[in-house]
């Protein structure tokens, strides 16, 4: 088990596929994009593969959920995908994507066996997607969530991010698109992690804000904190069911005692959290134990992975310090961590 000294147990393994991405969310990048990490410094896919398994057969990990950077633009994520439901025990695989792509990938994506996506969407308005996102791919959106909903990718959530003065007015609207489309909607408050460290708390809007604008238009019932794979959504009953909403209230509500996630970055670092300001190199232990060509698990080798694994686990912070006055920003960016 990666378990911690306050006696949290990760079950839920987030896996970034890549820190590049095809738009440039204002919360998230900067215009010009970041510094990339170089190709020989990305896990391969064996790598990545061997990293799950070692987690899936040794750990304890239940639930893997691929991200980025923007995780379709991994040419080996399909076979990824296969080979992971392949492993016994098979654990449940979700994607967090942009969804531009995922109209061509979908079907590969659900016959390879992803269980399901989680696709960012913060407008329906497509200028302001443009100016969101600094790109003008609002449709491609759009389309990649029927696609998944029409591969069986489901229940297919919709992540948003509420900013002020751009989509903050929305929320509504999401809610009765998400409803009419059968998508469930999470809201996200914006967190300290964007790469330029633009964050505020003053002005962010808060979900307390979300839930003020949401029910002017809903009537919403608490349903209690949505435990299934660790999703820290506290969700509301929409209009007296069967549709659900969830807020994700990661500043102003933090569900840090109740985390059992660990984090795997695409060069192959371990982060207990997605404040944590130290890493854990698994990737130099994979690579002074390289696998038979053959494939076949070398279980020392493995073990000493988990063994440094658990250890990275162990030393787990309580909370995410952002209360702490003298809370500092992680380097890496969301992007680069995988969110
Ligand atoms: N590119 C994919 C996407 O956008 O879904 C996966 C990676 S992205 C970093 C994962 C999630 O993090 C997205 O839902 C995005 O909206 C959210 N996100 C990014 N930066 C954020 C921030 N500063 N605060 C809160 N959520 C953020
Ligand atoms: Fe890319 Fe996702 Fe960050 Fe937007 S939130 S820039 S889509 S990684």
């Amino acid at each position: 088990m990666l378990i911690d000294t306050y006696g949290r147990v990760a079950t839920d393994l987030r896996v970034s596929l890549t820190d590049r991405c095809n738009l440039r969310c204002t919360y998230c990048m900067p215009e010009e994009g970041l510094q990339w990490l170089a190709k020989p410094d990305l896990l391969t896919d064996d790598e990545i593969v061997r990293l799950i398994r070692i987690a899936v057969t040794g750990l304890g990990i239940e639930e893997v959920r691929f991200t980025g950077g923007e995780p379709l633009l991994r040419p080996g994520l399909v076979g990824i995908v296969e080979r992971c439901a392949a492993l016994e025990p098979r654990p449940r695989m979700s994607l967090t994507t942009n969804g531009i792509g995922l109209k061509r990938t979908a079907e590969a994506l659900k016959a390879a066996g992803l269980d399901r996506v989680n696709v960012s969407l913060d407008t329906l308005r497509p200028d302001v997607f443009k100016t969101l996102t600094r790109r003008d791919r609002h449709r491609d959106v759009l389309e990649g969530l029927e696609a998944a909903r029409e591969a069986g990718l489901t229940p297919v959530k919709v992540n948003t991010v509420l900013m002020p003065g751009l989509n903050d007015d929305e929320a509504p609207d999401l809610l009765a698109w998400a409803v009419e489309n059968g998508y469930e909607l999470r809201f996200i408050e914006q967190m300290p992690l964007d790469a330029q460290h633009g964050w505020k708390r003053e002005g962010m809007i808060t979900a307390g804000d979300i839930l003020a604008s949401l029910r002017t238009r809903f009537d919403l019932t608490e349903e209690g904190s949505e435990r299934r794979g660790s999703a820290p959504a506290e969700r509301w009953v929409v209009d007296g069911g069967p549709h659900r909403v969830g807020v994700i209230a990661s500043v102003t509500r933090p569900f840090c005692a109740a985390c059992d996630r660990t984090r795997l970055t695409a060069d192959g670092q371990v982060r207990t959290c997605l404040f944590a300001r130290e890493e854990t190199d698994l990737r130099a232990a994979l690579r002074a134990t390289p696998e038979d060509p053959s494939g076949a698990p070398d279980a020392d080798a493995d073990a000493e992975i988990a063994r440094i694994w658990r250890l990275a686990m162990w030393g787990k912070k309580a909370g995410s310090g952002l209360d702490d006055p003298t809370f500092l920003q992680p380097e890496r960016p969301m992007s680069a961590i995988g969110g």
